[in-house]
Protein backbone atom coordinates (compact mmCIF):
# COMPACT_ATOMS: atom_id res chain seq x y z
CA UNK A 1 0.00 0.00 0.00
CA UNK A 2 2.93 2.37 0.66
CA UNK A 3 3.21 2.42 -3.24
CA UNK A 4 -0.37 4.20 -3.64
CA UNK A 5 0.14 7.63 -5.38
CA UNK A 6 -0.98 9.78 -2.71
CA UNK A 7 1.98 11.51 -1.88
CA UNK A 8 2.78 15.39 -2.97
CA UNK A 9 0.67 18.07 -4.20
CA UNK A 10 -2.98 17.58 -4.09
CA UNK A 11 -3.51 17.00 -8.10
CA UNK A 12 -6.58 18.76 -10.20
CA UNK A 13 -10.64 17.10 -9.44
CA UNK A 14 -10.34 15.34 -13.06
CA UNK A 15 -7.09 14.09 -11.95
CA UNK A 16 -8.04 13.25 -8.70
CA UNK A 17 -11.33 11.07 -10.16
CA UNK A 18 -8.19 9.17 -12.36
CA UNK A 19 -6.41 8.70 -9.04
CA UNK A 20 -9.35 7.75 -7.04
CA UNK A 21 -10.37 5.08 -9.93
CA UNK A 22 -6.63 3.64 -9.54
CA UNK A 23 -6.79 3.59 -5.93
CA UNK A 24 -10.13 1.41 -6.15
CA UNK A 25 -8.49 -0.78 -8.99
CA UNK A 26 -5.17 -1.44 -6.71
CA UNK A 27 -7.61 -1.89 -3.40
CA UNK A 28 -9.62 -4.71 -5.39
CA UNK A 29 -6.23 -6.36 -6.58
CA UNK A 30 -4.89 -6.19 -2.97
CA UNK A 31 -8.11 -7.39 -1.35
CA UNK A 32 -8.63 -10.59 -3.97
CA UNK A 33 -6.38 -12.40 -1.72
CA UNK A 34 -8.18 -11.20 1.23
CA UNK A 35 -11.27 -12.74 -0.48
CA UNK A 36 -9.39 -16.04 -1.64
CA UNK A 37 -8.71 -16.53 1.92
CA UNK A 38 -11.60 -15.93 3.47
CA UNK A 39 -13.72 -18.26 0.96
CA UNK A 40 -10.70 -21.43 1.59
CA UNK A 41 -10.54 -20.77 5.51
CA UNK A 42 -14.17 -22.41 5.71
CA UNK A 43 -16.68 -22.90 8.47
CA UNK A 44 -17.24 -26.52 8.49
CA UNK A 45 -20.29 -28.52 9.36
CA UNK A 46 -20.38 -32.51 10.73
CA UNK A 47 -24.43 -33.44 11.84
CA UNK A 48 -25.23 -30.84 14.12
CA UNK A 49 -22.41 -29.04 14.76
CA UNK A 50 -20.74 -26.13 12.75
CA UNK A 51 -17.20 -24.69 13.41
CA UNK A 52 -16.18 -21.43 11.85
CA UNK A 53 -12.75 -19.93 11.32
CA UNK A 54 -10.67 -19.95 14.50
CA UNK A 55 -13.48 -21.30 16.29
CA UNK A 56 -12.87 -25.57 18.19
CA UNK A 57 -16.36 -27.15 18.69
CA UNK A 58 -17.48 -30.03 20.66
CA UNK A 59 -20.82 -32.56 20.75
CA UNK A 60 -22.31 -35.47 19.29
CA UNK A 61 -23.18 -36.64 16.10
CA UNK A 62 -26.81 -38.29 16.50
CA UNK A 63 -27.06 -41.99 15.07
CA UNK A 64 -31.00 -41.97 15.18
CA UNK A 65 -32.37 -45.26 16.73
CA UNK A 66 -34.03 -47.38 13.81
CA UNK A 67 -34.72 -51.33 13.61
CA UNK A 68 -32.79 -50.89 17.28
CA UNK A 69 -31.64 -48.10 19.61
CA UNK A 70 -29.24 -45.00 18.65
CA UNK A 71 -26.46 -43.81 19.87
CA UNK A 72 -24.48 -41.06 19.62
CA UNK A 73 -20.55 -40.21 17.93
CA UNK A 74 -18.69 -37.34 19.99
CA UNK A 75 -16.51 -35.47 17.52
CA UNK A 76 -14.59 -32.21 17.84
CA UNK A 77 -14.23 -29.87 15.05
CA UNK A 78 -10.76 -27.56 15.33
CA UNK A 79 -11.88 -25.35 12.44
CA UNK A 80 -8.06 -23.15 11.64
CA UNK A 81 -7.87 -19.36 10.96
CA UNK A 82 -5.78 -19.96 7.84
CA UNK A 83 -7.34 -21.77 4.62
CA UNK A 84 -6.06 -25.91 4.47
CA UNK A 85 -7.32 -28.93 4.11
CA UNK A 86 -9.29 -31.42 6.26
CA UNK A 87 -7.58 -34.56 8.52
CA UNK A 88 -10.01 -36.39 10.36
CA UNK A 89 -8.66 -38.92 12.72
CA UNK A 90 -11.07 -41.55 14.00
CA UNK A 91 -10.49 -43.37 17.03
CA UNK A 92 -12.68 -45.90 19.04
CA UNK A 93 -13.97 -48.24 16.05
CA UNK A 94 -13.32 -51.07 18.44
CA UNK A 95 -14.06 -50.87 22.11
CA UNK A 96 -10.81 -51.78 24.00
CA UNK A 97 -8.06 -50.01 21.79
CA UNK A 98 -6.94 -47.00 24.02
CA UNK A 99 -3.95 -45.38 22.70
CA UNK A 100 -5.65 -43.65 19.69
CA UNK A 101 -8.80 -42.25 22.39
CA UNK A 102 -6.35 -40.91 24.86
CA UNK A 103 -4.04 -39.37 22.02
CA UNK A 104 -6.85 -37.72 20.34
CA UNK A 105 -7.46 -36.30 23.43
CA UNK A 106 -3.83 -35.05 23.69
CA UNK A 107 -4.15 -33.57 20.58
CA UNK A 108 -7.12 -31.81 21.12
CA UNK A 109 -5.36 -29.70 24.02
CA UNK A 110 -1.99 -29.02 22.06
CA UNK A 111 -3.92 -27.86 18.17
CA UNK A 112 -4.74 -24.09 18.41
CA UNK A 113 -7.22 -22.79 15.68
CA UNK A 114 -4.68 -19.49 15.25
CA UNK A 115 -1.73 -22.66 14.24
CA UNK A 116 -4.09 -24.37 12.18
CA UNK A 117 -4.11 -24.33 8.30
CA UNK A 118 -7.28 -25.83 7.55
CA UNK A 119 -9.68 -28.12 9.39
CA UNK A 120 -9.20 -31.06 12.25
CA UNK A 121 -11.74 -33.54 12.75
CA UNK A 122 -11.45 -35.62 15.80
CA UNK A 123 -14.04 -38.55 16.42
CA UNK A 124 -12.82 -39.43 19.53
CA UNK A 125 -14.89 -42.43 20.83
CA UNK A 126 -16.69 -43.98 16.84
CA UNK A 127 -18.21 -46.96 19.32
CA UNK A 128 -18.71 -45.55 22.48
CA UNK A 129 -21.00 -48.31 23.59
CA UNK A 130 -18.61 -50.76 22.65
CA UNK A 131 -16.48 -48.59 24.92
CA UNK A 132 -18.49 -48.46 27.96
CA UNK A 133 -18.84 -52.33 27.79
CA UNK A 134 -15.08 -52.80 27.18
CA UNK A 135 -16.30 -54.92 24.26
CA UNK A 136 -13.99 -56.27 21.34
CA UNK A 137 -14.45 -56.40 17.95
CA UNK A 138 -18.27 -56.27 18.17
CA UNK A 139 -20.89 -53.58 19.18
CA UNK A 140 -23.16 -55.02 22.43
CA UNK A 141 -26.10 -54.14 20.50
CA UNK A 142 -26.37 -56.13 17.01
CA UNK A 143 -23.35 -57.86 17.37
CA UNK A 144 -21.16 -56.80 14.32
CA UNK A 145 -18.04 -55.39 13.55
CA UNK A 146 -17.99 -51.80 12.64
CA UNK A 147 -14.76 -52.00 10.79
CA UNK A 148 -16.48 -54.62 8.52
CA UNK A 149 -19.69 -52.65 7.52
CA UNK A 150 -18.59 -49.79 6.03
CA UNK A 151 -20.64 -48.37 3.85
CA UNK A 152 -23.15 -48.64 5.74
CA UNK A 153 -26.98 -48.66 5.64
CA UNK A 154 -29.68 -46.02 6.20
CA UNK A 155 -32.09 -48.43 7.49
CA UNK A 156 -29.68 -50.91 8.65
CA UNK A 157 -29.32 -52.29 12.24
CA UNK A 158 -27.35 -49.91 15.08
CA UNK A 159 -23.35 -50.76 13.51
CA UNK A 160 -24.42 -50.43 9.80
CA UNK A 161 -26.37 -47.07 10.29
CA UNK A 162 -23.11 -45.50 12.38
CA UNK A 163 -21.04 -46.45 9.64
CA UNK A 164 -23.63 -45.00 7.32
CA UNK A 165 -23.38 -41.77 9.36
CA UNK A 166 -19.36 -41.61 9.56
CA UNK A 167 -19.50 -42.44 5.37
CA UNK A 168 -22.22 -39.73 4.41
CA UNK A 169 -21.52 -36.77 7.41
CA UNK A 170 -17.78 -37.56 8.13
CA UNK A 171 -15.93 -39.07 4.98
CA UNK A 172 -17.08 -37.03 2.17
CA UNK A 173 -15.65 -33.53 4.06
CA UNK A 174 -12.26 -35.13 4.42
CA UNK A 175 -8.89 -34.48 2.36
CA UNK A 176 -7.02 -37.09 4.85
CA UNK A 177 -8.27 -39.47 6.55
CA UNK A 178 -7.23 -41.69 9.52
CA UNK A 179 -8.67 -44.85 11.21
CA UNK A 180 -6.79 -45.05 14.30
CA UNK A 181 -6.44 -48.61 16.02
CA UNK A 182 -4.83 -50.84 18.32
CA UNK A 183 -4.67 -54.46 20.63
CA UNK A 184 -7.51 -54.88 21.86
CA UNK A 185 -7.87 -56.51 25.46
CA UNK A 186 -6.90 -60.31 23.68
CA UNK A 187 -4.77 -59.01 20.99
CA UNK A 188 -0.81 -58.48 21.40
CA UNK A 189 -0.17 -56.58 18.08
CA UNK A 190 2.87 -55.05 16.45
CA UNK A 191 2.40 -50.95 15.81
CA UNK A 192 1.94 -51.28 11.75
CA UNK A 193 -0.13 -49.63 9.28
CA UNK A 194 -2.56 -50.42 6.33
CA UNK A 195 -2.14 -47.90 3.13
CA UNK A 196 -2.98 -48.27 -0.31
CA UNK A 197 -1.22 -48.25 -3.38
CA UNK A 198 -2.04 -48.02 -7.21
CA UNK A 199 -5.00 -45.95 -6.03
CA UNK A 200 -6.86 -44.29 -9.36
CA UNK A 201 -6.11 -41.15 -8.86
CA UNK A 202 -1.96 -40.40 -8.80
CA UNK A 203 -2.76 -37.50 -6.85
CA UNK A 204 -4.54 -39.31 -3.56
CA UNK A 205 -1.78 -42.33 -4.53
CA UNK A 206 1.29 -40.32 -3.25
CA UNK A 207 -0.57 -38.37 -0.55
CA UNK A 208 -1.85 -41.62 0.93
CA UNK A 209 2.22 -43.14 0.16
CA UNK A 210 3.01 -39.61 2.21
CA UNK A 211 0.71 -40.19 5.66
CA UNK A 212 2.02 -43.77 5.73
CA UNK A 213 5.60 -42.59 5.67
CA UNK A 214 4.77 -39.44 8.10
CA UNK A 215 4.05 -42.30 10.84
CA UNK A 216 7.26 -44.11 12.74
CA UNK A 217 5.35 -47.23 12.64
CA UNK A 218 8.06 -49.75 12.21
CA UNK A 219 5.75 -52.17 9.92
CA UNK A 220 3.93 -50.56 6.12
CA UNK A 221 1.37 -52.59 4.78
CA UNK A 222 1.16 -51.91 0.95
CA UNK A 223 -2.45 -53.02 -0.24
CA UNK A 224 -2.74 -52.72 -3.92
CA UNK A 225 -6.49 -50.62 -4.57
CA UNK A 226 -6.67 -52.76 -7.75
CA UNK A 227 -7.27 -56.10 -6.06
CA UNK A 228 -10.57 -54.90 -4.76
CA UNK A 229 -13.05 -55.09 -6.75
CA UNK A 230 -15.17 -51.73 -8.74
CA UNK A 231 -18.29 -54.06 -7.14
CA UNK A 232 -17.26 -54.73 -3.57
CA UNK A 233 -18.70 -53.03 -0.76
CA UNK A 234 -15.57 -51.05 1.21
CA UNK A 235 -15.92 -52.88 4.47
CA UNK A 236 -13.28 -50.87 6.00
CA UNK A 237 -13.49 -47.22 6.57
CA UNK A 238 -9.81 -46.19 5.06
CA UNK A 239 -11.45 -48.04 1.89
CA UNK A 240 -14.96 -46.62 1.53
CA UNK A 241 -12.70 -42.82 2.18
CA UNK A 242 -10.39 -43.64 -0.76
CA UNK A 243 -13.40 -44.02 -2.67
CA UNK A 244 -14.84 -40.81 -1.40
CA UNK A 245 -11.45 -38.86 -2.39
CA UNK A 246 -9.44 -38.45 1.02
CA UNK A 247 -6.21 -40.44 1.25
CA UNK A 248 -6.71 -42.57 3.50
CA UNK A 249 -4.28 -44.97 5.99
CA UNK A 250 -5.39 -47.27 9.17
CA UNK A 251 -3.02 -48.00 11.75
CA UNK A 252 -2.01 -50.08 15.11
CA UNK A 253 -0.97 -48.05 18.31
CA UNK A 254 -0.64 -50.16 21.62
CA UNK A 255 -1.03 -53.57 23.03
CA UNK A 256 -3.52 -55.45 24.91
CA UNK A 257 -5.51 -52.46 25.54
CA UNK A 258 -2.75 -51.07 27.91
CA UNK A 259 -1.70 -46.96 27.31
CA UNK A 260 2.34 -46.31 28.16
CA UNK A 261 3.51 -42.68 28.52
CA UNK A 262 6.30 -43.89 25.94
CA UNK A 263 3.27 -44.95 23.54
CA UNK A 264 1.47 -41.75 23.72
CA UNK A 265 4.32 -39.50 23.21
CA UNK A 266 4.65 -41.38 19.69
CA UNK A 267 1.22 -41.98 19.31
CA UNK A 268 1.12 -37.81 19.78
CA UNK A 269 4.03 -36.75 17.68
CA UNK A 270 3.10 -38.83 14.63
CA UNK A 271 -0.21 -37.33 14.71
CA UNK A 272 1.18 -33.72 15.04
CA UNK A 273 4.43 -35.16 12.42
CA UNK A 274 1.39 -35.64 9.61
CA UNK A 275 -0.02 -31.83 10.41
CA UNK A 276 3.14 -30.80 9.70
CA UNK A 277 3.45 -32.75 6.22
CA UNK A 278 0.02 -31.66 5.31
CA UNK A 279 0.79 -28.37 5.73
CA UNK A 280 -1.72 -27.52 8.33
CA UNK A 281 1.09 -27.04 11.08
CA UNK A 282 4.16 -25.33 10.67
CA UNK A 283 7.45 -26.60 10.59
CA UNK A 284 9.83 -29.90 9.04
CA UNK A 285 8.05 -33.04 8.90
CA UNK A 286 9.67 -35.92 9.78
CA UNK A 287 9.73 -38.87 7.07
CA UNK A 288 10.28 -42.16 7.73
CA UNK A 289 12.75 -43.81 5.63
CA UNK A 290 13.28 -46.86 6.37
CA UNK A 291 10.52 -48.92 6.72
CA UNK A 292 10.02 -52.90 6.82
CA UNK A 293 7.21 -53.35 4.66
CA UNK A 294 4.56 -56.66 4.90
CA UNK A 295 2.59 -58.40 2.32
CA UNK A 296 0.65 -61.75 2.36
CA UNK A 297 -1.17 -61.28 5.51
CA UNK A 298 -2.22 -65.10 6.87
CA UNK A 299 -4.68 -66.07 9.68
CA UNK A 300 -4.94 -68.79 11.54
CA UNK A 301 -8.71 -69.51 12.53
CA UNK A 302 -10.13 -71.39 15.60
CA UNK A 303 -12.52 -74.55 15.21
CA UNK A 304 -13.53 -74.84 18.79
CA UNK A 305 -14.63 -72.87 21.87
CA UNK A 306 -11.96 -73.89 24.60
CA UNK A 307 -8.73 -72.17 26.28
CA UNK A 308 -6.20 -70.87 23.96
CA UNK A 309 -2.46 -71.14 24.78
CA UNK A 310 -0.33 -68.55 22.65
CA UNK A 311 3.79 -70.23 21.54
CA UNK A 312 4.71 -67.61 19.80
CA UNK A 313 4.96 -63.44 20.41
CA UNK A 314 4.45 -60.85 18.24
CA UNK A 315 6.93 -59.15 16.30
CA UNK A 316 8.71 -62.57 16.69
CA UNK A 317 9.98 -64.38 12.90
CA UNK A 318 8.78 -67.56 12.36
CA UNK A 319 9.41 -69.84 9.56
CA UNK A 320 6.71 -72.03 8.04
CA UNK A 321 5.41 -74.77 10.06
CA UNK A 322 6.32 -73.08 13.13
CA UNK A 323 3.85 -73.91 16.41
CA UNK A 324 2.08 -70.92 16.94
CA UNK A 325 -0.10 -72.24 19.53
CA UNK A 326 -3.20 -74.47 20.67
CA UNK A 327 -6.47 -74.80 22.06
CA UNK A 328 -7.59 -77.22 24.60
CA UNK A 329 -11.34 -77.73 25.80
CA UNK A 330 -12.52 -76.77 29.29
CA UNK A 331 -11.55 -80.13 31.07
CA UNK A 332 -7.66 -79.68 29.50
CA UNK A 333 -7.79 -81.85 26.55
CA UNK A 334 -5.63 -80.48 23.09
CA UNK A 335 -8.45 -80.41 20.56
CA UNK A 336 -6.63 -77.71 18.05
CA UNK A 337 -2.78 -76.79 17.54
CA UNK A 338 -2.02 -74.25 15.33
CA UNK A 339 1.00 -74.04 12.68
CA UNK A 340 2.42 -70.97 10.80
CA UNK A 341 0.95 -70.97 6.97
CA UNK A 342 3.71 -69.40 6.01
CA UNK A 343 7.48 -67.83 7.27
CA UNK A 344 7.07 -64.48 8.60
CA UNK A 345 6.91 -62.11 10.86
CA UNK A 346 3.67 -62.41 14.05
CA UNK A 347 1.46 -59.45 13.52
CA UNK A 348 -1.25 -60.61 16.25
CA UNK A 349 -1.95 -63.06 18.73
CA UNK A 350 -4.32 -63.71 20.83
CA UNK A 351 -2.91 -63.53 24.82
CA UNK A 352 -6.34 -64.23 26.71
CA UNK A 353 -7.25 -67.89 27.30
CA UNK A 354 -10.61 -67.67 26.01
CA UNK A 355 -11.58 -68.44 22.88
CA UNK A 356 -14.44 -69.31 20.58
CA UNK A 357 -15.15 -71.08 17.24
CA UNK A 358 -14.45 -68.88 14.42
CA UNK A 359 -12.34 -66.76 16.03
CA UNK A 360 -8.79 -65.65 14.43
CA UNK A 361 -5.84 -66.83 17.12
CA UNK A 362 -3.29 -65.13 15.30
CA UNK A 363 -1.94 -63.66 12.07
CA UNK A 364 1.39 -64.10 10.21
CA UNK A 365 2.93 -61.62 7.38
CA UNK A 366 5.72 -62.16 4.71
CA UNK A 367 8.34 -59.35 4.53
CA UNK A 368 8.68 -57.77 1.39
CA UNK A 369 11.60 -55.80 0.27
CA UNK A 370 9.43 -53.34 -1.86
CA UNK A 371 6.44 -52.50 -3.59
CA UNK A 372 6.18 -51.97 -6.96
CA UNK A 373 3.52 -49.44 -8.36
CA UNK A 374 1.64 -50.09 -11.67
ZN1 LIG B 1 -9.46 -52.18 15.72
Amino acid sequence: MKSLPFAGPIPPVHQRVSVFRIFLLVLLLYSLPIVLYAQSSEALSIGTLKAVPGEIVSGNLVVDSGVDQGTTIPVSIICGTKPGPVLTLLAGLHGTEYVPIIALQRLKSLVQPNELSGTLVLIHVANTLSFKEKMVYNNPVDHKNMNRSFPGKKEGTLTERMTYTITSEVLPKSDYYIDLHGGEFNERIIDYLYFYYNCPDPEMDKKSYELAHAMSNKYLFPFDYTWIADTAASEFSDFEALRQGASAITLEWGDRGIVTAEELEVATSDLLNVMRKTGMLEGEAYTNEHPVYLENEQAMTCNYDGIFYPLTDRGQYVIKGTKFGYTTDYWGKVVEEYFTPISGIVIVTIATPAIKKGQVVGRVAEVRETFERK
